[in-house]
């Protein structure tokens, strides 16, 4: 089992990739308003319609007042889309993803499966149980160890 020793070594090559750029510092005074966008359809004062996130993903029905769900609150996502299963849900509001990735051992020139876990913030909006496929999406870091977010639930794996 020469492998596991290996995976050891590479290990922190796959660790969730985080943004590296400090927090700005907010000055007492907040910045002047941004100018507010034409946005005519969308008070923002009633239970929102959930917004326009940018990425091609099925809004989800329910209504949610997560501060960091990307559709009902105003938690921005970008960088890496990626896909696993959620393995768990116990915490509130962070799921446990696991994602398989396919690793070439060249001794034996064959590859090998291999999976990993991450964390991610879960809306609740989304409903999420354990054995549910989602796509993930970078957003900034909400946590120590959580910067994805689950943007879409494709249910149970088939
Ligand atoms: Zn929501």
């Amino acid at each position: 089992m020469r492998e596991t020793a290996k995976e050891k070594v590479t290990a922190p090559k796959e660790a969730a990739p985080r943004a590296p750029a400090p927090r700005p510092k907010r000055p007492a005074a907040a910045a002047a308003p941004a100018p507010a966008a034409p946005r005519a359809a969308t008070p923002k004062s009633e239970p929102a319609a959930p917004r326009d996130i940018g990425i091609d993903v099925p809004r989800p029905a329910q209504p949610c007042t997560d501060q960091h769900c990307p559709f009902h609150g105003k938690l921005n996502v970008r960088g890496q889309a990626l896909e696993g299963v959620i393995v768990t849900t116990r915490m509130q509001r962070t799921v446990v993803v696991e994602r398989e990735y396919s690793r070439y051992i060249q001794k034996f020139e064959r590859y090998e499966t291999r999976t990993r876990r991450m964390l991610a913030h879960a809306p609740p909006c989304l409903t999420l149980a354990p054995g549910h496929r989602v796509t993930l999406m970078e957003c900034r870091p909400l946590s120590k160890t959580v910067s994805f977010v689950v943007i879409h639930n494709r249910g149970v794996r088939a």
